[in-house]
């Protein structure tokens, strides 16, 4: 550990690790020396201990596959991913349907689910590789305290229990939606509980999903079905289903056969017969939006700056987009020789981000408004929205594209060649 970091990230999990991943080869060609700060180890044996690695599968975006083949992880994380080939969108008990097709929008996948591990395990292998040499992974540590100083920040990170303060000169606070550290540096943050749970678990159908996701309506509440790859020989899919904070307990406590019970009255046999089912993990569903996200030196950034109701699979696709900015933002300043922790530097970084994050968390949380009531006139016209969707293929188009993460810049990242 050294005493001076230029960038010091607060949090190793799919966003702070991604961050350092996408500075990486700025960070060797422009000389940046950067710390990533973890307390819980990403342990092979038994993934559930990391935090953000743990159960769950993401639904990246098209779009943010570009992310990753940017940072030379793609090749690696697509040999366990499983490509959206197409997505059904339906109103249980109602005539509402739409699907969306990879081949009619002229695109190799609409999308890839990634189990969360696997992406853990790919980013951390990454910077342990030679050419992340100016990156410190300090792992298990906590960062207990953030000073903003003179010119730079004092970091106070606690490792075996002995307390050291190191100075850098940002600080990318990427320590989740209940970051303490965000409260102590007194920033505010806009909270609304859904009074819902997401209820996760890994399910297994009698026959193949041939790619296919499903997000289908129920009156109990949405659920996702997200292709994943075969294990075993074994078909396999992430189930997301959000429930009333009641039924995701009482589901919680079912026994396997009762939940599967359960599981294949409200999702109906689309995706054939649910044969079995993984360990079940439920996560409490809230809107978490920071006030600040940028001060001189200190930059919030994920769920920490922004944690949105899973229904649309959002979340961390425009968290990817939000770290890759600031990669670029931070590669640029550098490359002008000024501070990493300059706040006009930040300010055009959250500018930049702005419109998206305004428009994402609107789409999420509309969506969950929409889907979740029960009022007849709003049924309806989902409904007949549903249907016009399935009947008109510019709007098909237009929606495909923005749930694809497409209708956004593709990230330009530093590729270290002929600069520096
Ligand atoms: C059920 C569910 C399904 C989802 N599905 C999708 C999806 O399909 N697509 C999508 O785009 N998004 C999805 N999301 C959202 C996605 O999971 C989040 O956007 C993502 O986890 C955010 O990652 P993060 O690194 O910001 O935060 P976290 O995952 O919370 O990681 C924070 C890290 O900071 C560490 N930390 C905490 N305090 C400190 C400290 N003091 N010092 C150092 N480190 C610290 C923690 O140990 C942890 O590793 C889903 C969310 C849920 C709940």
């Amino acid at each position: 550990m050294k005493q001076h970091y230029d960038l010091i990230i607060v949090g190793g999990g799919m966003v702070g690790a991604s961050l350092a991943c996408a500075l990486a080869p700025a960070a060797q060609a422009l000389g940046l020396d950067i710390a990533i700060v973890e307390p819980v180890p990403l342990r092979a044996d038994d993934l559930s201990y990391q935090p953000s690695y743990d159960a769950r599968a993401t639904a990246l975006a098209y779009g943010s596959r570009s992310a990753y083949e940017r940072m030379g992880i793609w090749q690696t994380l697509a040999q366990h991913i499983a490509p959206i080939n197409e997505i059904h969108v339906s109103d249980r008990g109602h005539f509402g349907a739409s699907r969306l097709d990879a081949a009619q929008q002229r695109v190799p996948a609409l999308g890839y689910v990634i189990e969360n591990h696997w992406l853990g395990q790919v980013l951390l292998h990454r910077l342990q590789q030679p050419e992340c040499g100016r990156i410190d992974y300090l792992c298990p540590a906590e960062v207990a305290q953030i000073v903003p100083g003179d010119g730079q920040m004092s970091v106070t990170v606690s490792r075996n229990g002995v307390a050291s303060s190191i100075s850098c000169e940002l600080v990318v606070m990427a320590d989740g939606g209940r970051s303490e550290l965000r409260e102590r540096l007194g920033i505010g943050y806009r909270y609304s509980a859904y009074e819902q749970h997401a209820l996760i678990a890994n399910v297994s159908p009698n026959r193949p999903h041939r790619g296919i996701a499903y997000e289908r309506f129920t009156d109990q509440g949405p659920m996702a079905l997200l292709p994943l790859q075969e294990q075993a020989g074994q078909h396999r899919c992430g189930l997301v289903w959000t429930l009333s904070d009641d039924d995701a307990q009482a589901l919680m406590a079912a026994d396997d056969t009762g939940f599967l019970e359960q599981l294949q009255q409200r999702f109906g046999y689309r995706a054939g017969r649910f044969v079995a089912v993984g360990e079940r993990h439920a996560y409490p569903l809230q809107l978490v939006l920071a006030e600040e996200q940028v001060r001189t030196g200190l930059v919030v950034l994920g769920n920490a700056a922004h944690a949105l109701h899973p229904i649309a699979g959002q979340g961390y696709n425009l968290a990817l987009r939000g770290l890759v900015s600031l990669a670029d933002h931070l590669i640029a300043a550098k490359q002008q020789g000024r501070s990493l922790g300059d706040l006009a530097v930040l300010q055009a970084y959250h500018e930049q981000m702005r419109r998206d994050q305004q428009r994402t968390i609107g789409f999420s949380d509309g969506t969950m408004k929409l889907f979740t009531s029960t009022s007849s006139l709003l049924t309806l016209g989902r409904n007949l929205g549903l249907q016009a969707l399935d009947a008109c293929p510019l709007g098909k188009t237009l929606f495909a594209r923005s749930a694809m993460g497409l209708d956004m810049p593709a990230p330009a990242l530093f590729s270290g060649e002929g600069q520096g």
